[in-house]
């Protein structure tokens, strides 16, 4: 099987399971180094159909670009694939049930992908790939789980609501080339 048909029959599996969620899966090449993990997809994302295409994701690829990247240069997915709603159809933080049930779909998109480095966003992800600790502890440190390469850094929207963690953000990402 090549991986973009693993890819798709991951994404199949996640439908049949959520047969009433617009599925978010991914962005970007199975065949790039780098494999970006965020949250969840909030409402442009569900509207697009793809991951970190609102305000934060605009974030996101500025950051990178001020870095020398393209978008286009990363694999990018949310540990779960479809937006999480409050009771008032506004974005809520995936529950840990939710992040458990997606947790075996992640696994195997990772295994599919095999990056040489997984960049995560924020608290919700790192949770996703069962790593423990606070944002504080872990962010900027890169780590080895699974024989895998892993840089934890915050989430895009924790920026936005505090501008003065942006250099920490940058300086994070600035990491990547290194762990090539
Ligand atoms: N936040 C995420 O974690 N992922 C998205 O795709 C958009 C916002």
């Amino acid at each position: 099987m090549t991986k973009n048909q693993k890819l798709e029959y991951i994404c199949s599996a996640i439908k049949k399971a959520h047969p009433n969620r617009t599925l978010v899966f991914n962005d970007g090449s199975p065949d790039q180094p780098v494999m970006i993990i965020g949250e969840a997809p909030g409402k442009d994302e569900e509207a697009q159909g793809k991951p970190f295409v609102g305000r934060g994701g605009k974030l996101l690829n500025s950051t990178l670009e001020t870095l020398g990247w393209k978008r286009s240069d990363f694999y990018v997915t949310n540990v779960v694939k479809y937006r999480p709603t409050d009771e008032w159809g506004g974005n809520r933080t995936p529950t840990p049930e939710e992040i458990e049930k997606f947790r075996p779909a992640l696994e195997k998109e990772i295994e599919t992908i095999d990056p040489k480095l997984i960049v995560i966003l924020g608290r919700v992800a790192m949770s996703g790939l069962g790593i423990e600790g606070s944002m504080t502890m872990n962010r900027g440190k890169p780590v080895e789980k699974n024989g895998r390469k892993i840089l934890i850094t915050y989430h895009p929207a924790a920026i936005l609501r505090n501008p003065n963690w942006e250099p920490q953000f940058r300086e994070d990402l600035a990491k990547i080339r290194e762990l090539l």
